[in-house]
């Protein structure tokens, strides 16, 4: 793998290569979605309200802005959207 940089350029292992790119996508993409977890979505079957854990918000389907979640209260996944009101009380963290 080569690396040009201005007008040089570097012979670097296809694998570090690689890696170095995982490392700076895991750079940009674990923060993000720590960010973005924050969010509070509602239960479209039970109205219940509820946060996720980073990495779930990460793995979940989405569309827009809705997600297909799993409701930490009725059990059920079905399509999430954001709260509207996203300072709210009795929030239902998704352990
Ligand atoms: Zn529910």
């Amino acid at each position: 793998m080569t690396i040009n940089w201005f007008d040089e350029h570097f012979e670097i292992p296809l694998v570090l290569g690689i890696i170095s790119i995982i490392i700076f996508m895991l750079l940009l993409v674990v923060p993000a979605s720590i960010c973005l977890s924050r969010t509070i979505y509602v239960c479209d079957k039970c109205g219940c309200r509820f946060r996720l854990k980073w990495y779930k918000y990460l793995l979940a389907l989405h569309m827009n802005d809705d997600r297909y979640l799993r409701c930490p209260r009725c059990k059920k996944k079905n399509w999430c959207s954001p709260s509207y009101n996203q300072n709210g009380n009795n929030i239902d963290i998704d352990k």
